[in-house]
C-alpha cells in the first residue's frame, strides 16, 4: 500500500464507523504523494485511458473499493465514502468528470440485478479501470419514452438472441460490457435487461460526434446476437424495474463529483474575471448559490442513502438543481468573459457546450419537472 501508511489495510477502519473528516484528510495525503496528474491537453481517447490508470491506482491502494459492498470486491463502508473520492479526484481534475459518473450509474444496479457471482467477478473490473461499461437504454424512437423500447430478445435454448438499435450508448466504443434493456414482451412487463459482452459477434459500434466536438456516445446495431441465459440482471420482465433503480443514480449520486468539478471551474472563473477586470460579484454569487444549493441536495440524499433508503423519484430534484447549476456557471462565465467562448480555444468552450446537454441526458429537464410534478407533488397529469 502507499507510503503514507494508509489504504486497503491501514484504512479498514473506514468500513465501519466512517469517519469521514479522516477518510478525506488520508486520501488527500495520499494523492498528494501520488501524482496521478493527466498529461496536457489529452483527446478522449487519452481521457479515457486516464480514467482507467487513475481508478486502477486508487483501486491498488484500497480507496476506489471504499463504499462498494465486499460480495462485489469492495470494502464496504457507506457510500458517502465514494463521493469524497470523487470529489478529491474531480477537485485535483484527475479524471475527465463525465466518464468518471460512469461508475455511480451503473455498478449499483448491477451489483442489485446480477447473479452474485457475475457481480462478483465483473464490478471489480470497472473499479480497477480494466473495462468501460455501458447503458444501452434509449433507442431512435425511445428516450423520453423508454418504456417503448423495442429492441427485441427472443429465447433460443437457454440463450437470448437480440435484435436492434440503441442510440447515444455513452463510451460504447470504448466499453467491454453492456447494461442492455430489451423487450422480450408487450408493456412495461415486458422489458427484460441483459449483461452483455461487448465483443458479442453481432454488434455494430457507430461513434457519434456530440456539439463539443467529442466522440463520446455511439450508436449501436445488434444482428442476431446471442446472449447467455446466465447474463439475464433479474428475471424476464424485470427491466422497467431496473431502469427504475437505476435511473435515480443517474440523477443523483453521480452528481456528487461533477459539482466539486463545478466548484473548481467556478473558482478559475472568479481568477479569471479578476484578472481581466470583469467581476460581476452579483452574477457569481448567484452561480455560487446555485452550486450550493445542489450539494444542500446532494447531502440529503447521502442521508437517505446512508438511512438505508432505496433512491426514487425524488432524485429528479437532484438532476433539475444539477443542471439549472451547471448550465447558470457557464452563461456566467460567457457573460463575464465575453469572446472567450467564441474565439479562444480554452476549455470554457468545450465545456460551455457540453453543459447543454446536462438538460437531456439522465432524462430531459422537462421529463424531470413531469416527475416532481405528478409522483412528488401529486399535481395529475397535464
Ligand atoms: C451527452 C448524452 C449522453 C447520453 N448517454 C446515454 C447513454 O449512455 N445511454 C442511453 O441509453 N442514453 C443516453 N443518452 C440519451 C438520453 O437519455 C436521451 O437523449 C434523453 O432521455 C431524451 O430522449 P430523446 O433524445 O429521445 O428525446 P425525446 O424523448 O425525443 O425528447 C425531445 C424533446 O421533447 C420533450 N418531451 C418528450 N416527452 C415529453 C413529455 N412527455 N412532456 C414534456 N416534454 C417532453 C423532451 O424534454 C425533449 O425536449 C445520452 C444523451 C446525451 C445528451
Amino acid at each position: 500500500m502507499s507510503g503514507t501508511g494508509t489504504g486497503a489495510d491501514g484504512a479498514h477502519g473506514h468500513a465501519g464507523g466512517a469517519d469521514v473528516a479522516e477518510f478525506r484528510a488520508e486520501v488527500r495525503a495520499w494523492l498528494d504523494a501520488h501524482d496521478l496528474s493527466p498529461a496536457p491537453g489529452l483527446d478522449f481517447d487519452g481521457q479515457v485511458a486516464q480514467l482507467g490508470r487513475v481508478r486502477r491506482a486508487l483501486y491498488d491502494a484500497g480507496w476506489m473499493r471504499y463504499g462498494w459492498p465486499a460480495e462485489a470486491g469492495g470494502l464496504g463502508g457507506p457510500a458517502v465514502l465514494r463521493a469524497v473520492l470523487g470529489e478529491e479526484v474531480a477537485t485535483r481534475g484527475l479524471a475527465e468528470p463525465g466518464i468518471y459518473s460512469m461508475i455511480e450509474v451503473l455498478a449499483p444496479t448491477v451489483i442489485s440485478y446480477a447473479p452474485p457471482a457475475l457481480a462478483a467477478e465483473m464490478v471489480p473490473r470497472l473499479l480497477n479501470g480494466d473495462e468501460q461499461w455501458c447503458q444501452g437504454f434509449s433507442e431512435p424512437g425511445s428516450g423520453s419514452d423508454l418504456a417503448s423500447l423495442s429492441t427485441r430478445a427472443e429465447p433460443r435454448g437457454g440463450d437470448w438472441v437480440v435484435n436492434g438499435q440503441k442510440v447515444w450508448t455513452s463510451l460504447a466504443q470504448f466499453a467491454a460490457r453492456c447494461v442492455l434493456l430489451t423487450r422480450t414482451a408487450p408493456g412495461h412487463a415486458g422489458i427484460t435487461a441483459f449483461f452483455l459482452d461487448m465483443d458479442s459477434p453481432g454488434i455494430t459500434v457507430r461513434p457519434l460526434r456530440t456539439m463539443h466536438g467529442v466522440d463520446e456516445f455511439a450508436e449501436v446495431f445488434f444482428d442476431d446476437v446471442v446472449v447467455p441465459g446466465d447474463r439475464m440482471l433479474g428475471r424476464p420482465g424485470d427491466g422497467w424495474r431496473l431502469a427504475m433503480d437505476l435511473l435515480p443514480h443517474e440523477r443523483s449520486t453521480c452528481f456528487w463529483h461533477r459539482v466539486a468539478h463545478l466548484y473548481s471551474r467556478l473558482d478559475r472563473l472568479v481568477e479569471e474575471t479578476g484578472e481581466s477586470g470583469g467581476t460581476d460579484d452579483a452574477a457569481l454569487g448567484a452561480a455560487y448559490l446555485a452550486l450550493h444549493t445542489v450539494r444542500c441536495r446532494s447531502h440529503a440524499t447521502q442521508r437517505r442513502l446512508a438511512g438505508g433508503a432505496r433512491l426514487g423519484p425524488e432524485t429528479s430534484v437532484d438532476k433539475v438543481l444539477l443542471a439549472g447549476a451547471e448550465q447558470r456557471l457557464f452563461d456566467t462565465a460567457r457573460d463575464l468573459l465575453p469572446g472567450v467562448l467564441e474565439l479562444d480555444g480554452t476549455p470554457w468552450r468545450s465545456e460551455y457546450l457540453y453543459s447543454r446537454a446536462a438538460t437531456i441526458y439522465g432524462g430531459t429537464a422537462e421529463i424531470q419537472r413531469n416527475i416532481i410534478a405528478r409522483r412528488l407533488l401529486d399535481l395529475g397529469k397535464e
